[in-house]
């Protein structure tokens, strides 16, 4: 695949054109880590369906796995993460048992042995396991899935309860990858979200990551946070950088205390607004690129040698719940209490509740909660989408003849692209639509264009900026 995505900088735009889109624009939609996205995903997917689909995925089928650690010792306000806080590991200890337990039940399920290449330990705290435990779950994954020696095995971390011996083991077991939850380095901002992690801690976990050879490093940073500038991201975007991460994630906080009741801890008023915000992410965007790493879709950045960059130039690049990827898997298993995935006949949400989750392991249940089944319509406009949202470009004509459709399929997605184009967010020449740098983080409302399950005011997500 051609990529046709369009990276050049470009001016900065005025202030007064920044302040007039945040306000137009200021939308509460969904992510696009999956289409169609997960609040349409229903129970009518049960765990006899997930189970079918699993037992037909054929052999070698390429496959990855997401494993979801639901606990964390501490409550950062910001968190919109499915976790649980806990002191005591024996709620853990038992998790953990859960998760042994399902990933031999899905392993039961397979009828052909697959080729796992990509491992996601993803939380909470995936290393509040203890180190042993951690190694377990590597080998009982070895045992059961036939994971490769050079399966790319990522982990996030809090680098706040990492040691040099943890480190150590997570090398011996085979992680690869290290992510590493920053947000920012500014001591107010911190204490205001409840996460102190003075820069001297990151560097130091950082260094021990690779002396121990785990040398793929990739950091979590956040704008939008209680008291953030345009400066202070800029301060954090710098710092980051000396450390010299492989990708950095750049995540516009979302204020949703309706649904995550720790974020009332957060007083709004110490929030930056909308324009800001966009200041904010722009200004980030801008120092990333000057600072020699490519910009990658919405939120992420990656040095100009990295993988992901290179997926970027090729038109290779995906999407999913993680964000983007190299991985070009078909199959993604989810494992753990609300664990999600996907495989080709559609996506499979689990149980979230910790109790609920065991309870059905327990009774010998693959703990399917919803899912949604794929038709080719959602299987196309998937499809465009991810274009979207990878690249910043599609061409709609090109996609619509990859799925057998003929030319002109989208017109009238085409014609609604008219204001956006007016507002300088997308330049439309025939059926080629490419969002402009000032445009990029409005992409998501590009892609609800697409989006047939999408009402207006139905649901709400977090600012579109
Ligand atoms: S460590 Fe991560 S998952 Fe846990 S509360 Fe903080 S942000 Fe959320």
């Amino acid at each position: 695949m051609a990529s046709i995505q369009t990276l050049s900088p470009g001016p900065a735009p005025s202030t007064e054109a920044v302040e007039r889109l945040a306000a137009k624009y200021d939308l509460r939609l969904p992510r696009y880590t999956s289409y169609p996205t997960a609040p349409h995903f229903h129970p009518g997917v049960t765990a006899r369906t997930y189970g079918d689909w699993l037992a037909a995925l054929p052999a070698g089928t390429k496959t990855s796995l997401y494993l979801h650690i639901a606990y964390c010792a501490e409550m950062c306000w910001f968190c919109g993460c499915h976790t649980k806080i806990t002191k005591r590991y024996d709620p853990i200890a038992d998790y953990l048992d859960a998760l042994l337990a399902e990933v031999d039940l899905v392993a039961d399920r397979l009828t052909a042995p697959l080729d796992v290449t990509h491992v996601h330990f993803g939380g909470g705290t995936p290393t509040i396991l203890k180190g042993e435990d951690f190694a377990r779950v590597l080998d009982t994954l070895r045992a059961r899935f036939g994971l490769s020696d050079t399966a790319e095995v990522a982990v996030e971390m809090d680098p706040r309860t990492a040691t040099l011996d943890y480190v150590k083991t997570m090398a011996k077991a085979g992680v690869t990858r290290a992510s590493i939850g920053v947000q920012d380095f500014e001591p107010q901002v911190q204490a205001a979200v409840n996460r102190i992690q003075p820069i001297e801690l990151v560097e130091q976990v950082i260094a021990w990551l690779r002396d121990n050879g785990i040398s793929e490093i990739n950091m979590d940073l956040i704008y939008g946070l209680p008291h953030q500038t345009t400066e202070s991201v800029l301060k954090t975007v710098d710092r980051a950088v000396a450390m010299r991460p492989a990708r950095v994630s750049l995540f516009g906080y979302a204020h949703v205390p309706w649904m995550k009741k720790h974020m009332r801890l957060i007083p709004e008023d110490t929030l930056p607004g909308a324009s800001e915000r966009w200041s904010q992410y722009l200004a980030a965007t801008r120092r990333f690129r000057e600072l020699g790493y490519t910009a990658i879709g919405l939120d992420h950045f990656a040095a100009p040698d990295d993988e992901m960059a290179l997926a970027l130039a090729k038109g290779t690049l995906h999407r999913n719940f993680q964000g983007y990827t190299t991985d070009t898997a078909p199959a993604l298993i989810g494992l753990g209490a609300s664990g999600i995935g996907y495989l080709p006949q559609g996506y499979v949400a689990n149980e979230g509740e910790i109790t609920a989750y065991k309870r059905l392991i327990r009774e010998g249940s693959l703990t399917t909660k919803r899912g949604i089944a794929l038709d080719d319509d959602d299987i196309v406009r998937r499809a465009i989408i991810e274009r979207i949202m990878c690249d910043m470009a599609v061409d709609l004509d090109q996609v619509a003849h990859d799925h057998g459709l003929p030319e002109s399929s989208f017109a009238a997605e085409l014609s609604a692209m008219e204001p956006f184009e007016q507002d300088g967010i997308v330049t439309v020449e025939g059926s080629l639509i490419r969002v402009t740098d000032m445009g990029r983080p409005l992409s998501r409302a590009v892609c609800a264009v697409f989006d047939k399950y999408l009402k207006a005011g139905e649901q709400r997500h977090s600012r579109a900026v």
